[in-house]
């Protein structure tokens, strides 16, 4: 009989998140990062639940040293990769491309695959490819089960996931949208769901994930049909730092007016836009505090964040025609009171209330925010990744093995 555990790998160009999943009671076992792989001062830090945190700083060169320094911790608390509890890894991959629509155990033909969108997901792929192969060799008796970002955003129909540009075009260089965050999205449209007492079958949603880095989904019925990224996370909502929505004009009058390189546009864009662009911070908690002060860079940079949120609230309310619920998730959706009271300010025609001392209250479960009678209902739901990727990875470990024994 395989075991019960799930590690769950997120691996980045320079840093390994994990997390150490009991599946028969979604306990965690512990969880880690290790940071600045390949870099001066890379750092662990690994949390047991049965003990106390550990912290380590020295040399992990590369991916291969960092999950030996994570598989020596998990062993030092008796919970190596070599217990037969661990029945399987399940990995985040950014992008799947229209493949995969669903969590595959990973072979040859899956990792040509991942890579062959590397060009797609430049700064991601890769990574995620380095995290599968290191495993691989850690544990190569063991199912790796690749789950997928843009898996959930499979279903969007062609009249959201097409650009409006020449298909020929389009198709011959793979550009169309594809989302992310759909491992997020899909835990909290369902969570959602569940905190109304319903089949998610049953429930129109839209989930604001607004994090640092922040998407929007319309779900109709558990299905994803419309989400604000697009071909790369850049579309869509003002994020942390990155743009979201501009004119695609603006890089050619950039490039040809502002004498700036391609290069040079897609740093602008991804990592010195959006709020940190807009008034020099990205923290949530820190251009409020500003706000609050009277701080006229950082109001108009919380005015442009809420416009678009809006807009994208509004625009998925059309999509679906008729709402059952907004959900709020991630660092700012599940921590800023006043970024969900402003995002729905004005709403009340379209059914969407805040209760004042609801939305105030801090707590860490699912919960409700809207006054009983609302005609939406507004929640916050905490996001978690990992626990969804640990959940289909098992389903699918399991799955495949009942159908070998039949
Ligand atoms: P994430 O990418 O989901 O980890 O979200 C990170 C972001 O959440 C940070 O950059 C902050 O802007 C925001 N955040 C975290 N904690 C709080 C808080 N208590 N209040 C407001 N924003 C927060």
């Amino acid at each position: 009989m395989s075991g019960s555990r799930v590690l769950v790998l997120n691996s980045g160009s320079s840093s390994v998140k994990y997390q150490l999943l009991d599946m028969r009671d979604g306990g965690r076992l512990a969880v880690g990062l290790v940071e600045r792989i390949g870099e001066s001062g890379s750092r662990l830090k690994h949390s047991p639940a049965d003990g106390e945190s550990r912290e380590w700083n020295g040399s992990v060169p590369d991916h291969d040293a960092a999950l030996k320094a994570m598989a020596a911790e998990l062993d030092r608390d008796g919970l190596g990769l070599g217990s037969p509890e661990l029945a399987a890894i399940g990995h985040r991959v950014v992008h799947g491309g229209l493949r995969f629509t669903e969590p595959t155990v990973v072979d040859d033909a899956v990792l040509a695959e991942i890579e062959r969108l590397i060009p797609v997901a430049p700064l991601h792929n890769p990574a995620n490819l380095t995290g599968i192969r290191t495993a691989q060799a850690l544990r190569p008796d063991l199912p790796q089960v690749a789950v997928f970002d843009t898996a959930f955003h499979t279903t969007m129909p062609e009249s959201a996931a097409r650009y409006a540009i020449d298909v020929e075009t389009a198709d011959a260089h793979r550009v169309r949208r594809y989302g992310f965050h759909g491992t997020s999205h899909a835990y909290v449209s369902r969570e959602t769901a569940r905190l109304l007492g319903r089949a998610p079958e049953d429930v129109n949603v839209i989930v604001l994930h607004l994090g640092n880095g922040a998407s929007a989904s319309a779900v109709r019925g558990g299905r994803c049909v419309d989400t604000s990224m697009g071909l790369t996370p850049l579309e869509g909502l003002v994020m942390g730092t990155r743009s979201g929505d501009t004119d695609p004009a603006v890089i050619f009058h950039l490039m040809r007016v502002g004498g700036m390189s391609a290069d040079e546009i897609d740093t602008l864009l991804n990592k010195r836009s959006g709020l940190i662009g807009l008034c020099g911070d990205n923290d949530m908690r820190e251009i409020r505090r500003r706000v609050d002060a009277g701080d006229e860079r950082a109001g108009l940079a919380f005015d442009i964040y809420i416009h678009r949120l809006k807009k994208y609230i509004g625009a998925y309310y059309a999509v679906l025609g008729r709402v059952d619920a907004v959900a709020f998730t991630a660092g700012v959706g599940e921590n800023s009171a006043p970024v969900r009271e402003a995002a729905v300010a004005g709403l009340e025609g379209l059914g969407l209330v805040v209760d004042g001392g609801l939305n105030a209250v801090r707590g860490d479960g699912a919960r409700l925010i809207s006054p009983a009678d609302a005609r939406v209902a507004v929640a916050v739901v905490p996001t978690d990744e990992e626990m969804e990727i640990a959940a289909q990875t098992y389903a699918l470990v399991n799955d495949s093995g009942n159908q070998n024994l039949t």
